[in-house]
């Protein structure tokens, strides 16, 4: 397999089969990510695609799911992903999704009828790290885009029938700001249909503006009991049904629920977190991480 560089892929895409189609990030301007900057966005040529696709074959012939690798390849134009796509399954004739990460900015650049083309050609399961739902956090973060743009493109998403998955980040806001993120990131969320939402909670790494920020006093990060509250806040304004998975590293007490079902024992779960447990051992355990998760 052609794999030129460390591959991040979810943990919720562990069973699906990873193959190379890009590597790095087309952005690499987001304030809290060191994730891509020693690697520059990459393309793999077809013929080292179909290669990996034999390779697949072989030992996977009836593979139904694959998980494409970078940190947004589709960032590619239609016309550009429209080779990949189609090879797929001229090697894999059971594969029935094609996932991958994707930016609301990677959105922008397909018209609906092509985003139902590539549905059509089984791609399914975009990984979306909207990280948050409203403009101040977005541009403190330096998202790129805006909640008017998630809004927008996401419904596109919706028309075209392409399920996809947010990734929230706590602690994002700052300071006495994530209550009130929590709060509008919902009711942005609510007007649209993640097939679930992963949560991560903020890390400060070096390499990174936030660090720089943080030095110079210009960013001042949450607490880790504010960060629980930000995400009791989120779960208790979701008004769609979803599963909320909170479970990765970054979070000081991992938890999911399926919502609205779960969301009291949720709720109060976490609140128990923050009655029993010292924000100094929170911190302690952040300090201790070493890597974006
Ligand atoms: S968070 Fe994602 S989009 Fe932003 S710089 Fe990092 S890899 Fe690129």
């Amino acid at each position: 397999m052609h794999f030129t560089t460390r591959t991040w892929r979810p943990n919720y895409e562990a069973n699906s089969c990873i193959i190379q189609l890009t590597s790095g990030c087309t952005y690499q301007k987001c304030h809290f990510c060191n994730l891509y900057e020693q690697e520059p966005f990459h393309l793999s040529p077809l013929s080292e695609f179909e290669e990996d696709l034999a390779e697949i074959k072989k030992y996977q012939p009836y593979a139904r799911r694959l998980f494409l690798t970078g940190a947004n390849p589709f960032a590619l134009h239609y016309e550009q992903l429209k080779p990949y796509l189609l090879t797929i399954r001229d090697y894999l004739i059971k594969c029935q999704t094609i996932a991958m990460f994707a930016s609301i900015r990677d959105i922008q650049n397909k018209e609906l009828w092509q985003l139902k083309k590539l549905r059509a050609m089984g791609v399914n399961g975009l990984s979306i790290g909207i990280e948050s739902g409203e403009d101040e956090t977005l541009l403190l973060a330096n998202k790129g885009y805006t909640a008017q743009d998630i809004l927008e493109q996401c419904r596109k998403l919706d028309a075209a029938e392409i399920e996809y998955y947010f990734v929230y980040m706590t602690g994002l806001a700052g300071k006495g700001a994530c209550l009130r993120n929590a709060e509008n990131s919902a009711n942005l969320i609510n007007q649209l249909h993640p097939y679930f939402i992963s949560v991560t909670s903020l890390t400060i790494f070096p390499h990174t503006k936030f660090f720089d920020m943080v030095r110079q006093g210009s960013f001042v990060p949450s607490g880790e009991k504010e960060r629980i509250r930000e995400l009791q806040t989120l779960i208790q304004n979701l008004q769609i049904r979803t599963h909320l998975f909170a479970n990765s590293k970054s979070n000081f007490y991992p938890i999911a629920a399926y919502l609205p079902k779960e969301r009291d024992f949720a709720i109060q779960q976490l609140q128990d977190v923050i009655d029993t447990v010292p924000e100094e051992e929170m911190e302690r355990y952040r300090n201790m991480l070493r890597s974006l998760e």
